[in-house]
Order: C-alpha cells, then sequence, then structure tokens
C-alpha cells in the first residue's frame, strides 16, 4: 500500500472520536504535531453529521499544518467501543449516542475517494499507543496505562506491540474486580475498580462519607450542596490539608494499587503510566498505588516498575491513532 502512495506522502493524521469533543492532529510520522484541532463532536446530529464533521477537521487540521491532502500518508481514528480494528465497525458504542454498527472506517475512506488508508481503533488502545510512541513510556518495551477519569480506560503494549485480544476486547482494566461487593459497575459487575476509584467513583465514597456527617472543607467547596461535589474539589481539599479528602484519595490510590499489583505480577511491566484529570492529583494519588505495589506485587518485578504520570494530555488518544495507523501500513 505505501508504494501506491504519492512520494510526498509523509504526514500522519489521528483523530480521537469523543462523545463531547473531536481532537484531530497531523504529524510527522515520528510522532511530532504540527496542527491540532479541537471542536465538539455534537452526536447527537447523527452519524452523517459526525462523520462529515470529522472529514472537515481533518481539512482543517491539514490546512492548518499548511500541507496538501496528498501529503497525508494515512489516517487513524480513535474511538469508544465496542468496535472492531478488522472491519473498522463501531459495533456498539454507548459514549456516542447509541451508534450501532457504523461502518466508520469505510464511511471516512469514501470521503477521500478511497485514496487514504485509515485504520478504526479502539479509543483507550490509542491513548496507551501515544504514551508508548512518544509520550512517558517512550523507550520502553512492555507498559500498563491506566486512564482515570469519569471511567477507567486502559492499555497493554507487549513488548513493543498493542495487545487487542482476538475480540479486540483486551485491556479493559477498570473492569478489574477489586471488592466482591462493591457498588455496581455501569458493566454490570460488582465492585470493579472503575465502580469504586474512578472520578465518580471517588466522588460517590466522598459523598457517602458526607451523609454520614463526616466533617470536611468538601462540604464548603460544594456550597452544602453534595450533588455538587466533584473531583476536583476533593484534590483542592486535599491541598488544604483536609483529613477526610486525604483519606479518600488515599483510598483511591489503595484501591488503584491493588489492581496495579496484580498487573505487576502478571505482565512484570517495566511501567505503569496513569493519565486522565485525576492525575493532576500528582504523588497524592500515586504514592499510595506505589505503597501498594511494593507491599502485594513480587519484589522483582515491584522492583523495577515505574509508577509514572502521563505526559500527553488530551492530545494522546490522537497522536496514538495516528501511530497506529501507521504501524498498521507499515506490516501492510
Ligand atoms: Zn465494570
Amino acid at each position: 500500500m505505501l508504494k501506491n502512495k504519492p512520494k510526498k506522502a509523509k504526514y500522519l493524521v489521528g483523530v480521537d472520536l469523543g462523545g463531547t469533543t473531536i481532537i484531530t492532529v497531523v504529524t510527522d510520522i515520528h510522532g511530532k504535531v504540527i496542527a491540532s484541532v479541537k471542536c465538539l463532536s455534537e452526536v447527537k446530529e447523527g452519524v452523517k453529521a459526525v462523520i462529515n464533521r470529522i472529514v472537515d477537521t481533518i481539512y482543517a487540521t491539514v490546512a492548518k499544518a499548511k500541507l496538501q491532502i496528498d501529503e497525508v500518508l494515512t489516517i487513524g481514528i480513535g474511538a469508544p467501543g465496542p468496535l472492531s480494528t478488522k472491519t473498522g465497525i463501531i459495533i456498539d458504542a454507548p459514549n456516542l449516542d447509541g451508534w450501532v454498527n457504523v461502518p466508520l472506517r469505510d464511511l471516512v475512506k469514501k470521503a477521500f475517494n478511497q485514496k487514504i488508508p485509515v485504520f478504526l481503533e479502539n479509543d483507550a488502545n490509542a491513548a496507551a499507543y501515544g504514551e508508548f510512541w512518544i509520550g512517558t513510556g517512550k523507550n520502553v518495551s512492555t507498559l500498563i496505562i491506566l486512564t482515570l477519569g469519569t471511567g477507567i480506560g486502559g492499555g497493554i503494549i507487549i513488548d513493543k506491540k498493542l495487545y487487542r485480544g482476538p475480540d479486540d476486547t483486551a485491556g479493559e482494566l477498570g473492569h478489574i474486580s477489586v471488592f466482591p461487593n462493591g457498588p455496581v459497575c455501569n458493566c454490570g459487575n460488582n465492585g470493579c475498580l472503575e465502580a469504586i476509584a474512578s472520578a465518580t467513583g471517588m466522588v460517590n465514597r466522598a459523598v457517602d462519607a458526607l451523609r454520614l456527617g463526616r466533617r470536611s472543607l468538601i462540604r464548603d467547596l460544594a456550597e452544602h450542596d453534595l450533588n455538587r461535589v466533584t473531583a476536583k474539589m476533593i484534590y483542592q481539599a486535599v491541598l488544604k490539608g483536609d483529613k477526610l479528602a486525604k483519606d479518600i484519595m488515599q483510598e483511591t490510590g489503595r484501591y488503584i494499587g491493588i489492581a496495579a499489583a496484580s498487573l505487576v505480577n502478571i505482565f512484570n511491566p517495566e511501567m505503569i503510566v496513569f493519565s486522565g484529570g485525576m492525575i493532576n492529583a500528582g504523588d497524592y494519588l500515586l504514592d499510595p498505588i506505589r505503597d501498594e505495589v511494593k507491599k502485594r506485587a513480587f519484589p522483582q518485578p515491584a522492583k523495577r516498575v515505574k509508577i509514572l504520570p502521563a505526559k500527553l494530555g488530551e492530545n494522546a488518544g490522537a497522536i496514538g491513532a495516528a501511530g497506529i495507523a501507521y504501524c498498521e501500513l507499515k506490516q501492510d
């Protein structure tokens, strides 16, 4: 496929399609971002409108990079799943307002007259690949990435390759059970890491404690309306030395650490990288994770593994999608 492209095609496009925003980047083949554009996805307008928006944004980003569209070697799209990387179809995406069986890859390919190869990847895997390619995980071969936000996503890179599993469902690290009778998770299981230690899970635990009458600055930050408590408020209260906020943050880190210790024993990774909004809490969150890993995992892999924050921020998914598409193209 490479030889069919015009010689001057040497840039990559990466798209991160989310339920709220679409982030598009143009990079060189080493992952250096030349231009990026962010817009709202407006998924409620339907599949056709969103595909048009993706295509328009790709043109806009290429123009911003002062390039022509025929200089684009390949397009990678990271999207919420479940999806199939083999067929390029989004099977059923609750985060995209219920898209069912949408052949996203082929629709985008058609919009560029079949001239540019397009690859579809799971969004969490794309973000993981971005961190591995040019972020915190650069120069390591085996790493695990956990994205801590409203939910908890994951990605597994083994010997420099993304591990997808036969059904593209590997890496659902937010759904490791850590508490047998814990709260019900979005997936239907009880006590998944996501249900307890995501931003949502952390807020729920804080609100439960406040309802029981615990005194805390969090209550003031939420102006005494417990429906308004956010993960950010918990972090702000931690910085001011609030006891409950510190307990909640520490407990969150402990649960994540329980899962991380198992991952260390299973994969012997060189690194576990944490991304997402919650890492703004820095070592307040990462230190209890490190302690738990030290306490629970086998000594040798526990000593090797580095537990670090991600570097790329919100562009990780788009950059990773570009990198995966380039990788797939080279394998064709
Ligand atoms: Zn779950």
